[in-house]
């Protein structure tokens, strides 16, 4: 069994040369940031993960977590013992503001260290991300009263959050959901009904156990419109704000998943007693759902990483295992001359395509979170403005393209050994099982498609997309200096050219009313939106690993400039075959007979 190395010099390399965290380090407030101690901070963050966390990742996928018969659900062996040591060290807080004890560090650096939470335990993780969710949203639209009650402990991660939406007839179409919502005298109100497949719904790390749950309040309208948000503590706070008496809901159950089976995924019921489970409202009365988009937009990030973290811990597995596994010889060698499958040109393809993808989803994401450093502390509103729509952008493609990535990446992982790969005891499946969610949850990706096509593509008559293929064509011209490079310069100039062609395409479509042909579209051009992105930034990697950068390794440099060119040569050209695609339209889906005999 390998363990997770943190790849501390890809991280440095990427935040410095890709998302410059020179500049977000200028900005108001982030000065302490500077890149000198941002790398001694992810040095220790990785070894922290990778010693706490990293080793109970296989004992929760074994054992899950349980539901006793008093509803009470406990976590896999060591679990609390290293979540206090998480909640001590402050990486909870790392990067989550400042005046309420967090640590104040940029947006762009917090990614990294929840990379590599995720990285070392994925289903671990997941608590610390939806406690993160939950502090934005009350950080955003919580009361005074609010933020002073609950934010230091969610913060600092003694208490943790939950986010409450789905229902059973309530799934991507959150507006259908049901919960009621009933206004106390005290301005209280007490919350009715039934939320399923909550993450970390409950658990035994933490004292308290913070819920945002959607619900409907009385004569509110139907659909999304009718929506409002509540706080709704398991223990209600007593006069001292100590968790006090338990309030009214139970775990009725726990799901049997295909992975993350250390994370709780729960069947809550809301009002179990009949009294109703004591709930606060958060920002105005119906506005639920922008509220929680606050919470989700952060937590679509946060899933797209996990596309990126399983690829890194299956990519480790399968390379050692490829240098250890004796197998075949090559071509025309003697019966005797078996090698490490590490040798075959095949296996070299598999784990060059993990690689490669890998590092574009993390320039990806980093670069993504850098919009989000942006669109707050810029000082020109102008910057800002544009920051936060660039990060609208990006945001379904973060979450889509990387985590669809992370199953066909962990797959391969599995590939790379064999038959073994399938043997639950090598360990590669785990990453597989545990990847195949993040396409799923936050919003499936059919929907982060639809979004992108209907809701992020017509922003401004077009003009955000329109800017970023101009500004991903001013690469070439860097790219032209480098002969090694001009493969990937005619590669990427086509496919931004591709970019350009399907975007207007659906433009039309849009402007047109044709929106089933857009919808019908809607996938493959977020594949190809992404793989281009990734060749871009990796385009950026290549350009600027060719400097020479005095603070890597010449080896590593080198290996920048190889994983940046096979992307090029071997994985961008898929993006242009999706042209086609697009362009198919619904003809062919609408004319299919899909009746059930
Ligand atoms: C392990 C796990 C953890 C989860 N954690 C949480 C949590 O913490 N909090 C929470 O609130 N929820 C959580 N969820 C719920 C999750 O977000 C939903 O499962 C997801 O949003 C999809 O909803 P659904 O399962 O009802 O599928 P459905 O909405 O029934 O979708 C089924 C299929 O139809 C497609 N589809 C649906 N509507 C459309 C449409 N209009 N156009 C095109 N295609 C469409 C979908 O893309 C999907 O492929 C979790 C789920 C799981 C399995």
């Amino acid at each position: 069994m390998s363990s997770y190395v943190p790849p501390l010099e890809d991280h440095k390399f990427v935040l410095n040369h890709v998302a410059d965290l020179e500049e977000i380090s200028k900005l108001n407030g982030y000065q302490h940031a500077d890149p000198v101690t941002v790398a001694t901070i992810v040095e220790e963050a990785g070894r922290f993960f990778a010693e706490v966390m990293e080793p109970i990742n296989r004992v929760g996928d074994e054992q899950g977590s349980t539901l006793d018969d008093d509803g009470q659900v406990h976590t896999p062996e060591g679990f609390k013992e290293a979540y206090e040591k998480f909640v001590e060290s402050g990486w909870p807080a790392a990067h989550l503001p400042a005046e309420w004890g967090g640590g104040g560090l940029p947006y762009t650096v917090g990614v990294v260290i929840q990379e590599m939470f995720k990285t070392s335990n994925m289903a671990f993780s997941l608590a610390g991300m939806l406690t993160q969710g939950a502090v934005e949203a009350l950080v955003t639209h919580g009361s005074d009263d609010l933020k002073a009650q609950y934010l230091e402990k969610l913060i600092s991660g003694e208490w943790a959050g939950t986010m409450n939406l789905t229902e059973p007839e309530a799934g991507s179409d959150v507006g259908a959901l049901r919960t009621k919502a009933v206004k106390q005298d005290d301005g209280s109100y007490r919350i009715f009904g039934t939320k399923i497949f909550i993450t970390w719904g409950d658990q035994d790390i933490t004292d308290n156990v913070i819920h945002l749950v959607l619900a409907r309040t009385e004569g509110a309208p139907p659909g999304t419109r009718g929506i409002s948000m509540f706080l709704v503590p398991k223990y209600i706070l007593d006069a001292e704000g100590n968790p006090g008496e338990r309030n009214d809901y139970r775990v009725v159950s726990i799901e049997h998943k295909l992975g993350i089976h250390a994370s709780p995924t729960c069947v809550i019921s809301f009002g179990d007693a009949g009294k109703g489970a004591a709930g606060y409202l958060i920002g105005d009365q119906m506005a639920g759902m922008r509220n929680m988009f606050t919470m989700m937009n952060a937590a679509r990030i946060g899933v797209g990483m996990e596309g990126l973290a399983l690829t890194e811990r299956a990519y480790q597995h399968a390379l050692t295992y490829a240098w250890e596994r004796v197998q075949g010889r090559p071509v025309g060698a003697p019966a005797e001359a078996s090698v490490a499958i590490v040798e075959h040109p095949d296996v070299r393809r598999m784990l060059l395509t993990m690689r490669a993808n890998t590092e574009a989803m993390r320039c990806l994401l980093y670069y993504a979170a850098r919009s989000g450093d942006l669109m707050f502390h810029s000082e020109s509103e102008g910057r800002r403005e544009f920051e936060s729509k660039r990060l609208a952008l990006l945001t379904p493609i973060v979450k889509a393209w990387m985590t669809d990535l992370g199953v066909e990446m962990t797959s391969l992982g599995l590939q790379v050994h064999g038959g073994m790969g399938y043997i639950e005891e090598t360990g590669a499946a785990q990453y597989f099982r545990d990847a195949r969610i993040a396409p799923i949850y936050e919003g499936t990706n059919g929907i982060q498609a639809m979004d992108l096509v209907l809701r992020k593509l017509p922003i401004d008559e077009g003009k955000v997309v329109e800017d970023l293929i101009t500004e991903m064509s001013e690469v070439l011209g860097a790219l032209a200096a480098h002969e090694d490079l001009s493969i990937f310069r005619e590669e990427l100039a086509t496919a931004i050219q591709g970019l350009a062609e399907t975007s207007a395409w659906l433009g039309e479509r849009l402007a047109g009313g044709e929106f089933d042909d857009a919808l019908a579209a809607a996938t493959p051009y977020l594949t190809q939106f992404g793989t281009i992105l990734g060749g871009w930034l990796m385009a950026i990697s290549a350009v600027e690993a060719k400097k020479g950068p005095a603070d890597f390794s010449r080896g590593f440099l080198t290996q920048k400039v190889n994983t940046a060119r096979f992307y090029g040569e071997h994985i961008l050209p898929k993006a242009n075959g999706l042209v086609a695609t697009v362009k198919a339209g619904n003809t062919l889906l609408a004319d299919a007979d899909l009746s059930r005999s």
